[in-house]
């Protein structure tokens, strides 16, 4: 089958590579083969193909399928699969590998397994993802789609699991807290829906100049209650007017930039928690920290990364009950034979929120 492989310098290529087979993998016999519908090109997945001068990348070991943002159908299953059949439509979290005996896999965080590298415990740099049309995922990290939820909308998936853990289970947002969210790409879109829903009042969103045309004003008829342009208007004062001159309770960097950070700690109440999110697992950046701030605002800084089951069993229930509208997030869809421009467009298109490849 014709599949995009991620090298171990970051960079892809569209190739011929082994289709994958039940009982050839390490999950077997508790293996589901799956066809792909969607593959979502995730920031992360962008970070790699970007590849500048001077940038902190990691790849896998070896060339494996990247893509993680998988939606499908279950063509077969192994002989120990009890969870899913053929047919069943399903999605799939990504931290598929984890030694389930450590002190944070014993309390349900195996994102953060103490004995699995990050890149070691994710199926889309070990047995290889969704970037082909085919692909296996271990029986326990599949869930099954309610019957009226699109694959156009269950691409999204991963990117909402990993919001309601960002903003649930580490931030554990409560109503009527302040939301700043820097960054608004459909994971920031989907952030912003999930403070809504909690009761957060009010909520801001900023971006750069290429967000203007689409993502801010997406932002805005989600409910946002200020968006702001970073290139044109001034974050720190619209922050200050918003609040009252008190500053926000959460804070939200999303956008994967030294700037976002430092902003993030100036906009944040005294007291208040600030998430560093934009990097993602194979990116992040290294910069000055003011730490002043941080000292004499007594802030909390979080950091998080992919999610677990019950962030996609929170996430799948909101969606199936329409807190979570996913329909505006999928701009773009190309064939894999296309995929240098669907990269392209989810890295520097002004007019995208998630673009994806369709393998099939
Ligand atoms: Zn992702
Ligand atoms: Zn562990």
């Amino acid at each position: 089958m014709q599949a995009l492989v991620l090298y171990p310098d970051g960079h892809y290529q569209l190739e011929e590579a082994a289709e994958p087979a039940l009982g050839h993998n390490p999950f077997a016999p508790h293996d589901v083969l799956i066809q792909v519908a969607y593959c979502g090109i995730c920031g992360s997945d962008v970070h790699g193909w970007h590849v500048k001068e001077g940038t902190r990348l990691s790849g896998p070991d070896q060339p494996t399928v990247g893509g993680h943002e998988m939606c499908g159908t279950v063509l077969a299953v192994g002989p120990a699969v009890t969870r899913v059949k053929p047919g069943d439509r399903v999605v799939g979290e990504i931290v598929v590998h984890y030694c389930g005996e450590c002190v944070n896999c014993r309390a349900g965080k195996v994102n953060i397994c103490v004995n699995t590298p990050p890149m070691a415990g994710r199926i889309h740099y070990t047995v290889g993802g969704a970037f082909a049309p085919l692909t296996v995922w271990p029986d326990r990290s599949l869930h099954i789609l309610p019957d009226h939820v699109s694959f156009e909308e269950a691409v999204l998936m991963e990117p909402t699991a990993g919001s309601v853990h960002c903003l649930y289970e580490r931030l554990q947002l409560r109503a009527g807290e302040s939301v700043a969210i820097l960054g608004p790409g459909a994971r920031g879109q989907i952030l912003l829906q999930l403070a809504l829903a909690a009761g957060a009042k009010p909520v801001l969103v900023s971006g750069i100049q290429r967000d203007a045309r689409v993502r801010l004003p997406l932002a805005a008829s989600l409910g946002a209650d200020r968006v702001v342009n970073v290139d044109e208007q001034d974050l720190i004062a619209a922050a200050a007017e918003l609040t009252g001159g008190v500053g926000f309770d959460v804070v939200v960097e999303n956008a994967g930039a030294a700037s976002a950070v430092s902003q993030a700690i100036e906009i944040a109440r005294p007291g208040g928690r600030v998430m560093i999110s934009g990097g993602g697992i194979r990116g992040g950046v290294t910069i000055p920290l003011q730490t002043w701030p941080v000292i004499v605002k007594e802030l909390t800084l979080y950091g998080e990364i992919s999610h677990n089951w019950s962030s996609w069993h929170t996430g799948l229930e909101m969606v199936a009950h329409g807190q979570i509208d996913l329909k505006p997030l999928l701009t773009r869809v190309y064939p894999l034979a296309e995929w240098e421009q669907g990269f392209r467009d989810a890295a520097l298109g002004d007019d995208v929120m998630r673009v994806a490849l369709k393998p099939a």
